[in-house]
């Protein structure tokens, strides 16, 4: 198998908030009435690339069960250990020296898939490719796939997973069947989280922060600057009321990473936003009166802005701005906002 083939991890179940979609996508291939390209779109977080992998294993296994598949024949057996011929798996190339990953999926990869859609099944049933994101697509890899999109040969499907569906070029979107997965019932969604957080307050605060999506919030709560916000809010009250310099706190919260301390301040702010233009409720309630004291001295317009400098500022990081100056002129700004 060559490199541009990446297989990930297995997975032959669904979430069970998933079972609605996942008896509409078996229902479909029981009937023989299954698109060749889905794009499955929904906000980040929901586990749409679990859905896509279940789904895949099912098509592929060989006595599948209503709800999965079996998880034990030939073709799961060799799904499980990454080298199933019939399925292929595209995603951004991680480099295995620097461990860094691409920044987008690349027309050889691409390549390699039109390739595998010109062969016939070796195991003589389905044939599967996932491309996940397919938001990452480069504008060369989009054109290359657009053919296969349309003609992908007989027993095969084309699954796109994306959060960001509308960004995908028009000529791809209009080429599948669009599948937008819905956010889970809240309740649902705390039962698969309230286990793996620990308590049903933090699953509860989490689930909010992460916009009701249960793999966002289990990510959240493992973000570097999750348990820090205490801290964040109190250096922003320093630095505020003069107790901080903003240097001072920038070389402090160098150490956690730029990018980190960018997503916490931009949750941050974008509550003390809320709140200042009428909200009743934070969604960092546990920290609802620090936050409720802090946006009383500045003014909402001000908090706006700076909420967007912040949006700006995670934008261009991974280019050549150094880190400390970066967050010396966001503290600098903060402490200057009237
Ligand atoms: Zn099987």
């Amino acid at each position: 198998m060559s490199d541009h083939r990446v297989q990930s991890p297995y997975t032959f179940h669904p979430y069970a908030w998933q079972l609605g979609i996942w008896e509409r996508l078996t229902g479909l291939s029981a009937d023989s009435r299954l698109p060749h390209a889905i794009l499955m779109g929904g906000a980040a977080g929901i586990g749409k690339q679990r859905l896509a992998h279940a789904f895949a294993a099912y098509l592929l296994c060989q006595s599948p069960n209503p709800t999965s598949a079996c998880g034990a024949c030939k073709s799961c057996n060799l799904l499980s250990a990454g080298s199933h011929p019939d399925f292929i798996f595209l995603t951004p190339e991680t480099d295995p020296k620097t461990e860094k990953t691409a920044k987008f999926i690349k027309v050889d990869q691409v390549r390699e898939l039109v390739e595998f859609a010109a062969k016939s099944a070796q195991l003589g049933g389905y044939r599967v490719i996932c491309i996940e994101p397919a938001h990452l697509l480069n504008v060369q890899a989009a054109n290359a796939l657009l053919k296969t999109l349309e003609e992908p040969g007989r027993q095969t499907l084309i699954m796109l997973v994306s959060s960001q569906a509308l960004s995908l070029p028009a000529t791809i979107r209009s080429r599948c069947q669009q599948l937008i997965l819905p956010l889970p019932e809240e309740s649902d969604a705390l039962a698969w989280l309230t286990p793996q957080v620990g308590d049903p307050t933090s699953a509860r605060l989490l689930l909010g922060l992460a916009g009701g999506a249960p793999l966002a919030a289990l990510a959240l709560r493992d973000s570097l600057w999750f348990a820090e916000r205490e801290r964040l809010l109190k250096d922003l009250s320093g630095i505020r009321e003069g107790k901080v310099g903003a240097l001072a706190a920038a070389q402090r919260w160098h150490g956690l990473g730029a990018e980190a301390v960018l997503s916490g301040l931009s949750s941050l702010v974008e509550d003390m936003a809320r709140l200042s233009l009428g909200a009743k409720v934070v969604k960092h309630h546990d920290l609802a009166p620090i936050i409720q004291g802090l946006c009383r001295r500045v003014s909402a317009k001000s908090l706006l802005e700076f909420r967007r400098g912040l949006a700006e500022k995670q934008r261009f990081l991974g280019g050549n701005i150094q880190g400390p100056l970066l967050l010396d002129a966001v503290f600098s700004e903060w402490g200057r906002m009237a």
